[in-house]
């Protein structure tokens, strides 16, 4: 794995960094709402300076990016990020949904997932949703050449059985982030899931894990910026020099 996108220096950040990054965002080129365009302006316009367009791939379940169009995908969103350059930071992402049955692995061009900046897996190691286990994911973690990241994963719950250190080694050294995804649909008592597992974050900010912010926007364009809870749990933890924003 060559990471090259890693190579590039890390800028420090520190507690008066301003955080205001949105990695998990849906468009209409999936099952989304709003056109990239409008997503990546109500982010302008809500003060973001990261916004990420991780459109569903390769998913069976939900309207998603199709095999053959992910080369076009790619090629769309890298020129608006270029159009928007001045304004703001737009990264380029998928999603895929980690279950077998609802993603057809075989049919993944590994290589073309190196010119996205990073690839967000959902449900991993959750067995309600029949996520591939987390040691599945590593190993084909090393035929994609960004960086790759856990979706709104109920880590309590999903890792109980696990010690917290040796996830936290496991993902260090196998390169994943974490989002924080502040959609309901991923909250227990209207608390988003990294609530609940408060041992793996305080821990977090030793390593070099990487965390980003998600909110999962879909149909409503006020969710872009619905990243205030993250933002604080990540200020109440000092996790500020986690944060993936500062890889670009
Ligand atoms: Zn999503």
């Amino acid at each position: 794995m060559k990471l090259k996108k890693l190579i590039r220096k890390p800028t420090s950040t520190n507690k008066n960094t301003k955080i205001a990054i949105n990695l998990h965002n849906h468009t209409v080129l999936s099952d989304g709402k709003y056109s990239p365009e409008q997503i990546i302006e109500e982010a302008i316009r809500c003060g973001l300076t990261h916004v990420g367009i991780s459109d569903h791939y390769a998913t069976l379940k939900i309207s998603a990016i199709p095999h053959d169009e992910l080369k076009a995908y790619i090629k769309h969103i890298h020129s608006l990020a270029e159009r928007y350059n001045d304004k703001i930071k737009v990264l380029t992402g998928v999603e895929i949904d980690s279950c077998k049955e609802r993603t057809d692995f075989s049919k993944i061009d590994f290589g073309l997932l190196g010119n996205l900046d990073y690839v967000l897996f959902e449900y991993v190691q959750d067995d309600l949703w029949r996520g591939m286990p987390l040691w599945e994911l590593l190993e084909m973690r090393k035929d994609i050449d960004c960086l790759v990241g856990l979706a709104h994963n109920d880590i309590g719950k999903n890792f109980a059985g696990v010690g917290m250190e040796a996830l936290i080694r496991v993902l260090r050294i196998d390169d994943v982030f974490v989002e924080l995804c502040t959609s309901i649909r991923y909250s227990k008592f209207s608390k988003p899931y990294y609530h609940y597992c408060p041992n793996f974050f305080d821990k977090l900010k030793e390593s070099r894990v990487m965390i980003s912010i998600g909110t999962d926007t879909h149909d409503r364009l006020e969710d872009v910026s619905n990243i205030s809870d993250a933002v604080k749990f990540i200020r109440r933890l000092k996790l500020e020099n986690n944060l993936i924003s500062k890889l670009f």
